[in-house]
């Protein structure tokens, strides 16, 4: 008998959750995000964990809606809105360039506790730049070809350069960037891999880059 009641509770709670999954779905779909549906249940089966950070820098809002659009799946960790200033600086600090350094605050040191309490399998960062014509992802070296991937299906076109790094397909993984003091030099560091996606802000309308960055992480947490 006890084991019928804990066979029926298991199937309850799966039960409830596909039931949200499916309703989560389906609103999404009315605000015409095109949901990767196939991308979804192969994360459900993936026992790999992913951590998405957006908002870092408060004028980049399209971040915060792609990594919201995660929020809900049961191994990606999501760090979203971070800097709600909705401003580049935070305290008059740029939150991206105080990771790891003497006067690195509250912020920096929650995130990247967080992330090695959970030694995810990668860490996608969304950002927008106002400064290059298409978009590009500096990541890890290991990640490279997997980054190289999602990119390529890309409504946006491709960065050819970015702040003084030629992209190889919209990716830069021995150039400049990340700068020092950037979460992305922390993980490396740490030897956690890292892929952070940049959108141009100036050239694409919202909801275009908000599609994107949704199409490009589904890829990269399969
Ligand atoms: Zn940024």
């Amino acid at each position: 008998m006890k084991f019928y009641f804990s066979f029926i509770r298991k199937y309850a709670v799966l039960f409830h959750f596909f039931y949200f999954i499916t309703t989560w779905l389906f609103v999404y779909n009315k605000i015409s995000i095109k949901v990767k549906f196939d991308a979804l249940v192969e994360n459900l089966l993936n026992p790999n964990v992913f951590v998405i950070v957006s908002g870092l820098h408060g004028d980049e809002p399209a971040g915060n809606t792609a990594a919201n659009y995660f929020k809900n799946l049961p191994n990606v960790k999501v760090y979203s809105n971070l800097n709600k200033t909705k401003k580049r600086r935070l305290n008059g600090k740029d939150p991206n360039r105080h990771f790891d350094t003497d006067d690195q605050n509250d912020l920096q040191d929650r995130l990247l506790s967080k992330i090695e309490e959970l030694n995810p399998t990668l860490v996608i960062s969304l950002h927008e730049d106002d400064e290059v014509d298409g978009v590009y992802a500096y990541c890890s070296p290991e990640i490279e070809d997997k980054v190289k991937g999602a990119l390529m299906k890309s409504k946006i076109q491709l960065a050819v350069k970015a702040h003084g790094d030629v992209t190889d397909q919209g990716v830069i993984s021995n150039g400049q960037q990340p700068y020092k003091g950037t979460l992305e030099r922390a993980l490396r560091r740490r030897n956690i891999p890292y892929c952070t996606l940049e959108t141009p802000c100036a050239d694409e309308e919202f909801e275009t880059r908000a599609k994107t960055l949704i199409s490009i992480v589904s890829d990269l947490i399969v």
